[in-house]
C-alpha cells in the first residue's frame, strides 16, 4: 500500500553494517525507508525511553524470544541490520492486540510498528512472511473474495470442504464454547459470505487500489490466481446482470 511520504524519512541513514550484512546495504535502506515512508510512522513512533514497558505489558513476550522494546529501539537507533533480522521471525510473535501502544509513555505504537515492519516483509517477499501466511491460504481465499469477515463459527465443514476432515476437529469444540460465549458477532455464519454483487466488484477494486492483491501475488502466485479468477466471474456476472437490466428498459 503507499502513503504519502512523512516528514521522518531520510536521505542519509548513518548506521554502519556489517562487512557482510546478509543482503546488501542498499536493499537495506530500501526496506527501512518502506516502513519509515508510510504515514503511521509519524504518529507511531515519537522516541523511546528504553524503559521496557511495553514489553513488560506485552502478552507475546511472556511466550516467545520477542520484546517490543527491543523492536522500538531498533527503528528508533535506525539498526539497518537489526531491523532485517527482526523481519525473519521476531515480528511475526505480536497478537496485535496494542497494550504495549496505551501504556508507551512515548505514545508510540510498537504493535503498529510492527505491523508497518509486516507489510514490509510482505512487499519484499521475504520467506518469513510467506511462511506465516502460507496455513491461512484458505481464511484469505474466504476474506478477499466475499470481502467479509470470518468469525470462529464460519469454521464448518460445509464453509471449508476443502480441508477436509480436520476441519471438524475445530468445529466440535467451538460448537461448545459458542454456547458458553454468546458472541452477537459469531451470529453471522449464514449470511456473511452472501455479499451482494455489486459490493463485492467495488470491494474487488479496492483491493487493486490499495495494493492488498498486489501484496498477495508477492507472497502467494497460486492463490492469487485463484482469487483473480473469482473477480473475473463475478465482473461478469455483474455485467450480465447490468445488461439485463438494460433490457429491460
Ligand atoms: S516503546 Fe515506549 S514503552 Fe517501549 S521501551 Fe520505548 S518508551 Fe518504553
Ligand atoms: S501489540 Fe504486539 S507488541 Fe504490542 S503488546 Fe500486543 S503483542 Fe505485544
Amino acid at each position: 500500500m503507499s502513503h504519502s511520504e512523512t516528514t521522518r524519512v531520510q536521505t542519509f541513514i548513518g548506521d554502519p553494517v556489517s562487512d557482510a550484512p546478509v543482503v546488501g546495504r542498499g536493499e537495506l535502506e530500501e526496506i527501512f525507508k518502506d516502513i519509515q515512508s508510510d504515514i503511521r510512522y509519524d504518529h507511531e513512533l515519537n522516541g523511546c525511553l528504553n524503559c521496557g514497558i511495553c514489553t513488560a505489558t506485552c502478552p507475546a513476550a511472556h511466550y516467545y524470544d520477542f520484546s517490543p522494546r527491543e523492536i522500538v529501539q531498533l527503528l528508533w537507533t535506525e539498526n539497518l541490520e537489526g531491523i532485517y533480522d527482526a523481519m525473519q521471525e521476531k515480528i511475526w510473535a505480536c497478537a496485535q492486540c496494542y497494550t504495549c501502544a496505551a501504556r508507551c509513555p512515548f505514545e508510540n505504537s510498537p504493535g503498529g510498528l510492527i505491523m508497518l515492519m509486516r507489510e514490509a516483509a510482505i512487499k519484499h517477499g521475504m520467506e518469513s512472511a510467506k511462511n506465516v501466511l502460507r496455513p491461512f491460504s484458505r481464511v484469505m481465499l474466504k476474506l478477499i473474495s466475499t470481502g467479509n469477515q470470518l468469525s470462529p463459527d464460519m469454521i464448518t465443514a460445509d464453509g471449508f470442504a476443502d480441508w477436509g476432515p480436520n476441519v471438524s476437529k475445530i468445529d466440535a469444540p467451538l460448537d461448545i464454547l459458542r454456547k458458553a460465549i454468546p458472541m452477537p458477532t459469531l451470529n453471522t455464519t449464514k449470511t456473511a459470505w452472501e455479499v451482494n454483487l455489486k459490493t463485492s466488484v467495488e470491494l474487488y477494486t479496492i483491493w487493486e487500489e490499495t495494493g492488498v492483491l498486489k501484496q498477495l501475488e508477492t507472497i502467494d502466485e497460486n492463490l492469487y490466481d485463484v482469487i483473480v479468477d473469482i473477480m473475473d466471474e463475478k465482473r461478469e456476472d455483474l455485467a450480465d446482470w447490468a445488461d439485463t437490466q438494460d433490457d429491460e428498459d
